[in-house]
């Protein structure tokens, strides 16, 4: 039994990687300091007896004993990772030198959650992890990218300078059950208002492109670059290659709810990037070729069964 502890956990794809941590046989701790996530989230799994909650800010070193390390501790969501822009560096880079300083004194393996993000408004289409990038950092989201770039580079770092066993999946944008109502991303805003019969605010013109991977596929590649062999370090792009305008999106949303809802559009914030796509040939290859199993029609079905009974959920 491996002893695998999950920073972020209590978030929404910290609590499903946790769920299928246990699931898989494996003693878990989940850690957490709830700034965007909840207990809400793992109350299912808190009468498991290899299932622990700590609460804890990355942003302090830790001693604890374990063999693997998922590094999901930071906020997400625009408006949540612009909430405290210094507290949002310091999680990406402190948190990561903690938890890499942990994984080396140990000699744990650790996966570094990494994000499209690095690619910033991308000129190169779809992205390949070659691609170095387009960002501006000194904007409004500079202190979530540039602090995402400057955690892989401590990853590669503790590996090139102290052997320390690493993984860095860079996520595209995931989407399931458990994300929070009220975080301001497009899948949540949109499902939230067509259920409330409001507006769907579509900013900017609606062109602008995502690719929305479902969060179980998100979960099988994350485990399955965990489980690669040593040699695995490089980023390795998780998402789905199927890429929708935010119009196309509004406007599944809105059939699928079978919702009376109207689109309006609002202005587009700075920085936005314009087309998001992910190159997953690497992933197909290293990860026995996984790729995104669930369709973007039924996985966000779901995603609205579980917005409609949310009040039971929380
Ligand atoms: P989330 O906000 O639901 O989860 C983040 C979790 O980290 C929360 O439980 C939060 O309380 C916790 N946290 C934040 N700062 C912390 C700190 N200083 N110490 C301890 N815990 C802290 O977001 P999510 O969507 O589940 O994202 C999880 C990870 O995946 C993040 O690192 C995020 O950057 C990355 N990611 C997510 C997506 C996506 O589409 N969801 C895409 C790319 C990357
Ligand atoms: N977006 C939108 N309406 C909303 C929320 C978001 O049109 O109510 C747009 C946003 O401007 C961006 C895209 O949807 O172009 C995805 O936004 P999100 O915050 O979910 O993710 P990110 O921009 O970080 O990829």
């Amino acid at each position: 039994m491996k002893r695998i502890l999950v920073t972020g956990g209590a978030g929404f794809l910290g609590s499903h990687l946790c769920e299928r941590l246990l699931n898989d046989g494996n003693d878990v701790i989940c850690l957490d300091n709830f700034f965007t996530g909840c207990k809400a989230n793992v109350l299912h799994l808190m009468n498991r007896p290899y299932f622990e909650i700590i609460r804890h800010d990355v942003i302090n070193p830790i001693f604890l004993e374990v063999d693997e390390i998922y590094n999901l501790a930071c906020p997400a969501s625009p408006i949540h990772y612009q909430h405290n822009a210094i507290k949002t560096v310091k999680t990406s880079v402190m948190g990561t030198i903690n938890m890499l300083g942990l994984a080396k004194r140990v000699g744990a393996k650790i996966l570094q959650a990494s994000t499209s993000e690095v690619y910033g408004d991308p000129q190169v289409h779809p992205q390949p992890e070659s691609y170095w990038g387009n960002v501006n950092p000194i904007g409004p989201r500079a202190c979530y990218d540039e602090g995402k770039r400057c955690a892989e580079t401590l990853c590669m770092s503790y590996h090139q300078q102290n052997r320390v066993r690493i993984k860095i999946a860079r996520i595209f944008n995931t989407y399931g059950s458990r994300m929070s109502p009220n975080d301001g991303r497009v899948v949540s805003n949109f499902i939230t208002q067509a259920l409330q019969g409001n507006d769907l605010t579509i900013y900017g013109n609606g062109q602008q492109t995502r690719s929305f991977l479902y969060v179980d596929d998100l979960v099988e590649a994350m485990v399955r670059l965990m489980n690669t062999g040593d040699e695995i370090t490089g980023p390795v792009n998780i998402g789905n290659p199927e890429e929708n305008s935010i119009l196309e999106l509004a406007q599944l949303i809105i059939q699928l709810t079978g919702s009376a809802s109207q689109i309006a559009c609002r202005e587009l914030p700075l920085d936005d990037p314009t087309q998001r796509k992910p190159d997953i040939s690497l992933a197909k290859a290293l990860l026995h070729g996984w790729e995104p199993s669930m369709s973007l029609t039924k996985g966000l079905a779901i995603t609205i069964d579980y917005f409609k009974n949310i009040k039971s959920h929380r």
